[in-house]
């Protein structure tokens, strides 16, 4: 009973004592009216969603919306139509668009330690929205360009095509999203004032980018692009920690929910997005002519036809990989050429054996099953699952490897795919392979 009532004379007492040393900070010179920077950001979102695989885990996003929605009750964070978003991504990131839509990587929430860090940086980042660093920095970049589009009263509709015409992209490191030193001061120095007045404890910021500046410095790759992003406006830690001497408040907790351990670790094993293969075939097929035969393949596919060589491929442009060597390798696609028998005389079974072995000492890692008959444009021919080291990051490949006798050799097709890929493919490499008419 006795202490409750010492705390509440302490809270009493708190607006008349030592407050009056807080700045409070206001957006900077700005083109754009508030409603616009909603516009411009709801616009962006949308891009965004569309390039960065979104968790879309019930728990999880209603725990960051939670705290978002908490941190939103104090005066510091603005009036502003707030959405708290989580996307798939371990690299230690945070980034939120003007008129207020956040974005937390799952690997950020990995990196707190507690409820008040992950706080922190919701905290900084909505801060960001709220003295509207987006937007002031556009007006600075291209404050003519601005004025006319204005002017010409086109703006509200289309804001990011109008600004992508006047050279500011939404991209990566983009004006929206790399912040100046001053701005990240600021946003510290906001993002404290937001964590005390719902009362987190505002230095467990400081202690995460302490934590974030240590790691970075010993080189972990995954902090580089926050600490790009959000620069260090220098001596972070110590800004923070003499403005939080300044704060009246002095009881803060690091966590208001118990939650935060669970959904530490449901962030931490949210499987990692399901790999982007650019280049699945279009559905659409289209005709090839060549010197020695002709099929049907994707109209999103090219082919490569090097006539001299008599290896031609056909593969979606990302099929193609450059290998560290310099030279290239096909991950996906189909890759056509005859191979001629040293006797000179054409044994199917024999030169398939010969071909297989000359395929597997350029590739160490090449095993093959066992070969089936199969016929080609009406002619007599057998097909050989291969598996192979994928030229794409830790893939495994899959390969139908179909030999046909011809005159001038053993001809020879190899449809090649990841072993993730290759069910959703095979269903086409059939449809070519049925389409293969000798000349
Ligand atoms: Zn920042």
């Amino acid at each position: 009973m006795r202490k409750a009532v010492v705390t509440l004379c302490a809270c009493l007492a708190l607006p008349l004592s030592g407050g009056a040393a807080l700045k409070e900070l206001k957006p900077g010179w700005n083109l754009f009216s508030p409603q616009q920077d909603i516009e411009l950001g709801r616009e962006a979102s949308a891009e965004i969603t569309k390039e960065k695989p979104l968790v879309h885990n019930g728990r999880l996003n209603a725990y960051v919306t939670r705290l978002g929605h908490n941190l939103m009750q104090s005066p510091h964070a603005g009036n502003w139509p707030f959405e708290f978003h989580v996307v798939n991504d371990k690299n230690v990131n945070a980034f939120a668009l003007p008129g207020g839509f956040v974005y937390v990587n799952t690997g950020a929430i990995d990196a707190c330690e507690n409820e008040a860090q992950l706080a922190g940086v919701l905290a900084h980042e909505m801060s960001h929205v709220n003295l509207r660093h987006g937007t002031y920095q556009i007006t600075k970049a291209a404050p003519l360009e601005l004025v006319s589009m204005l002017a010409g009263a086109l703006f509200g509709r289309g804001m990011l095509g109008q600004l992508a015409r006047a050279g500011i992209g939404l991209t990566a490191g983009s004006v929206l999203l790399r912040f100046s030193r001053t701005a990240e001061a600021e946003a510290d120095y906001n993002g404290v004032e937001i964590l005390a007045d719902v009362g987190y404890n505002p230095l467990e910021l400081a202690h995460f980018f302490e934590k974030l500046e240590s790691k970075g410095n010993q080189g972990n790759s995954r902090l580089v692009e926050f600490l790009s992003d959000h620069p260090n406006p220098g001596n972070r830690e110590k800004a923070i920690e003499e403005e939080v001497r300044e704060v009246p408040r002095k009881r803060y907790v690091t966590s208001m929910t118990r939650d935060f351990p669970a959904m530490k670790d449901l962030a931490l094993h949210i499987p990692p997005p399901e790999k982007k293969l650019p280049g699945r075939p279009s559905g659409e097929l289209k005709e090839y002519s060549g010197r020695a035969f002709s099929m049907m393949y994707p109209s999103n596919w090219q082919v490569f036809d090097d006539s001299p060589s008599e290896v031609m491929a056909i593969t979606p442009t990302e099929g193609v990989v450059q290998s560290s060597g310099g030279g290239t390798s096909i991950g996906y696609g189909l890759q056509a050429g005859t191979y001629r028998a040293e006797s000179g005389t054409i044994d199917l079974e024999h030169d398939t054996q010969a071909l297989i072995r000359q395929l597997a000492a350029s590739n160490p890692d090449l095993r093959a099953e066992r070969s089936e008959p199969a016929g080609v444009s009406g002619q007599r021919a057998l097909m050989t699952t291969l598996h192979n080291r994928s030229p794409f990051p830790n893939e495994t490949e899959v390969d139908w490897l179909v030999t046909v006798p011809r005159p001038e050799g053993l001809f020879y097709l190899i449809f090649i795919a990841t072993q993730s890929e290759f069910e959703r493919v095979r269903g086409v490499f059939d449809q070519m392979l049925q389409s293969v008419r000798f000349n």
